[in-house]
């Protein structure tokens, strides 16, 4: 059964089904979960843990272990593709871009840690955090697991809404090229491609984002 994909904000569905053979269950279902777990497309999570910690570098400044902590927790989602090696395969609701790439995973995740992350740091702390600024945080450093995925280039689209809704989307715009999960192809020239395309697309703008959040933050400091 082909997985029904759409485009995040409209456009057409010409790349969504790039990879898609993968997807497919039945009888060579084994086959493509096999080929998938070196093939499955991914932002690479150094790029994922990094937009997460330019993130916290906004959201919640001067806390390095909370970002630490963002940065896991969005690289985290692509954890799904043990999936693959238990036989579930990528249009599954627990397959890869399912749901530990969905919204209502990512809040529920922020919640379930939002709240220990307080009581476990000097929560009284001057300056601390709120649960609210935490919960935050947290959520956005996942939820941008999936945004980044649903502009790459291949695979299946991501489970928004999962497990409300199995539908994968994709943005119309997919600047960044797909990642292999294996490490070791990642040190390849395709692997440096795939790096180049998240330099451009993430990390740029991301320092930006930061210098000027910084600039800002010491425009006001000196107000
Ligand atoms: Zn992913």
């Amino acid at each position: 059964m082909p997985v029904r994909q759409r485009m995040l904000l409209g456009g057409t569905l010409r790349d969504a089904r790039r990879g898609a053979a993968l997807a497919r269950s039945g009888p060579e279902h084994l086959r493509c979960a096999t080929l998938a777990v070196y093939s499955a497309p991914v932002a690479s999570a150094f790029t994922h843990a990094f937009a997460a910690a330019a993130l916290g570098h906004v959201l919640v400044p001067r806390r390095p272990a909370l970002w630490l902590l963002g940065a896991l927790c969005a690289a985290a989602p692509d954890l799904d593709v043990i999936g693959f090696r238990l036989g579930i395969s990528y249009g599954h609701l627990l397959g890869h871009r399912g749901l530990s790439h969905s919204l209502p995973f990512a809040a529920l995740s922020a919640v379930l840690l939002s709240r220990p992350w307080r009581h476990a740091t000097r929560a009284g702390e001057q300056g601390a955090p709120s649960t609210l600024r935490l919960w935050t945080y947290l959520f956005a450093a996942i939820t941008s697991h999936g945004l980044l995925d649903a502009l790459t280039n291949g695979g299946l689209g991501v489970a928004f809404f999962a497990p409300f809704d199995g539908e994968r989307y994709f943005f119309p715009w997919q600047p960044i090229e797909v990642s292999p999960i294996s490490v070791r192809r990642f040190f390849t020239a395709r692997g440096w491609r795939v790096l180049q395309s998240e330099l451009l697309v993430v990390w740029l703008p991301a320092l930006l984002v930061m210098l000027l959040a910084s600039g800002w933050r010491r425009m006001r400091s000196h107000s």
